[in-house]
């Protein structure tokens, strides 16, 4: 039965700005889907508060009219969190923009949750400071949405994701009232809240503002850039550098693909484009420590084969090398305008098996596959290029992606490393985790949310998304392959995983059925 959304505007209007509600067509397909442009719903009603009390206004009128919600800030999300696919109220908060308070003898600063990645450190650059989690969407992406996923980025490997740099947290409930989770310090008693909320993808409510860690800036950064005929010698580099006990700030791969991409981007040689996958690994720390470790890592990636080792000391040349890599995205992106990332995570001892795979994954399928991750994490980004419109590609795209989990899951892995559950890959926290895991997961959701109004639908897989979830990608393994070659992959081993679920859905499934 759909909501009588007309009732919910005027309610809406009564409480907030005129220009807090939008309710026109035009206006709302701005927010019909988030980066990951294959999922697609317009809201019915969008409103962009611009103080905490405006948000807890239209969280208890929500609750009052039996309404569901979605948060959302930049859009940016790359699994669909932030799309209202269910008739759902959309919460925007690209108003809330202000820092409300920097604490420098503290190392600490609250913001609301619109603010930008990048404007933390902005904001405190001057008086030696950054805010160390650096998505590579850092340039728009909002501190909320970053909370909500847990972002990660590449300084993450040596520094921590965004949870370990979050210590208080204003939230709006979603029966609208307010609650704060964590506090000023990092240690504090009893059971960690501010914990369970970070990466909760905004099914617990709403952030309304938000203190970070800061540290300070690093005296001394090198950033090597090692390129490879092979990728197993690119991932073995990876992993000797890790064996020896060196930690650095950052360690990314691009492929021969993504090099290119990116090269013709900006229109220089900045990465060698015949190399099959550049090593950039960033070093920091005091002067002596950084030289030791640059001179080590060299040594072991030259012993993993890299064919040359370039070094960037000045700050406009490491900027130059990572702008490529943030960049590489928006590269692969002028290609083919539409393609899809996905985010699983593999041990690093991993990355060369599993990166053949993908290949091998990729030609069956008959879609290009690029590859550009965080190989320190074992997070692999895997774009799959597709062309909009060709019958069926959507259909063997998302069949790709959900392979290329399985294999990540098969590999001692996860089905994500910082973009998310969502929408997108709800059908595939089944692989990993038990109904009674998922059970668990439910009930410290409905601790916050009784009623389910939060995100409906995200994450969690139900029979009615998701079916059979296991079943599906087996079903479509044995499809014939795209380009008319004969289908050469091995059968999939669904219980080699020791976490792969078994048994009848859970009850708290079973109810999330009725309630979403
Ligand atoms: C080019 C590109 C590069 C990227 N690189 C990275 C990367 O390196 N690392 C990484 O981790 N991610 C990356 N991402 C993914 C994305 O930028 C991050 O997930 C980011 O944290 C999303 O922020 P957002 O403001 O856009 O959130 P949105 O997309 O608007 O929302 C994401 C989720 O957060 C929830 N949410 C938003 N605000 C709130 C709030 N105030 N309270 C509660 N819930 C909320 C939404 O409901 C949704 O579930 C990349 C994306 C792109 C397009």
């Amino acid at each position: 039965m759909s909501l009588p959304w007309s009732t919910i505007e005027r309610q809406l209007r009564r409480l907030l700005p005129a220009r807090a509600v939008v309710a026109r067509r035009q206006e709302l397909l701005t927010y019909d889907s988030d980066g990951l442009t294959l999922h697609r719903h317009e809201p019915p009603l969008a409103v962009l508060p611009e103080t905490t009390e405006q948000v807890a206004a239209i969280l208890r009128c929500c609750h009052a009219l039996g309404v569901p919600f979605v948060a959302r800030g930049s859009g940016t999300g790359l699994s669909g969190g932030a799309v209202a696919e269910q008739e759902a109220l959309l919460v925007v908060t690209s108003r809330m923009r202000s820092v409300l308070a920097i604490d420098l003898d503290n190392q600490r600063i609250t913001v609301q949750p619109g603010v930008i990645n990048s404007w933390v450190t902005r904001a405190v650059a001057g008086d030696g400071f950054y805010y160390a989690p650096d998505p590579s969407s850092q340039v728009v992406c909002s501190i909320g949405g970053n909370v909500a996923e847990n972002a990660g980025g590449v300084h993450c490997l040596k520094y921590g994701v965004t949870s370990n740099h979050v210590l208080e947290l204003e939230v709006v409930l979603p029966d609208g009232t307010l609650t704060r989770l964590g506090g000023p310090l990092a240690e504090l008693p009893g059971l960690d809240l501010r914990g369970v909320f970070i990466g909760s993808e905004g099914t617990l409510g709403i952030a309304t503002a938000i203190t970070l860690r800061l540290l300070p800036q690093t005296p001394n950064v090198q950033v090597l850039l090692a390129d490879f005929v092979t990728m197993e010698a690119a991932g073995e580099a990876v992993r000797r550098v890790t064996a020896a006990g060196v930690l650095p700030a950052g360690m990314e791969i691009m492929d021969n693909f993504t090099i290119n991409a990116v090269d013709d981007l900006f229109g220089v040689e900045e990465y060698p484009r015949d190399a099959a996958a550049v090593l950039l690994i960033e070093l920091d720390g005091q002067a002596r420590e950084v030289a030791a470790a640059v001179a080590l890592a060299s040594d072991l990636c030259r012993e993993a084969g890299a064919r040359s080792i370039r070094q960037a000391e000045q700050e406009a040349d490491r900027a130059q090398l990572w702008k490529g890599r943030k960049s590489a995205f928006a590269a692969v992106g002028r290609i083919t305008p539409t393609y899809y990332v996905q985010d699983g995570v593999v041990p690093r001892s991993a990355l060369p098996s599993v990166l053949a795979a993908i290949e091998q994954l990729s030609r069956h399928y008959g879609l290009p596959v690029a590859n550009v991750f965080h190989a320190g994490d074992g997070n692999l980004h895997p774009l799959i290029l597709y062309t909009a419109g060709e019958p069926g590609v959507q259909e063997r795209v998302q069949a790709l992606g959900a392979e290329i989990l399985r294999l990540c899951i098969e590999a001692g892995g996860s089905i994500t490393g910082e973009h998310g559950v969502g929408a997108d890959k709800r059908c595939y926290l089944d692989w990993m985790f038990s109904h009674d895991d998922l059970d668990t997961m439910q009930l410290v959701r409905r601790a916050f949310d009784p009623l389910g109004r939060a995100n409906p639908g995200k994450i969690f897989p139900t029979p009615r998304s998701c079916g059979e979830s296991s079943r599906r990608v087996a079903v479509l393994r044995e499809t014939p392959a795209h380009n008319g070659a004969a289908a050469t992959l091995p059968p999939p081993e669904p219980k080699s995983a020791p976490w792969l679920a078994d048994g009848q859905p859970g009850l708290l499934e079973r109810e999330a059925v009725e309630l979403f």
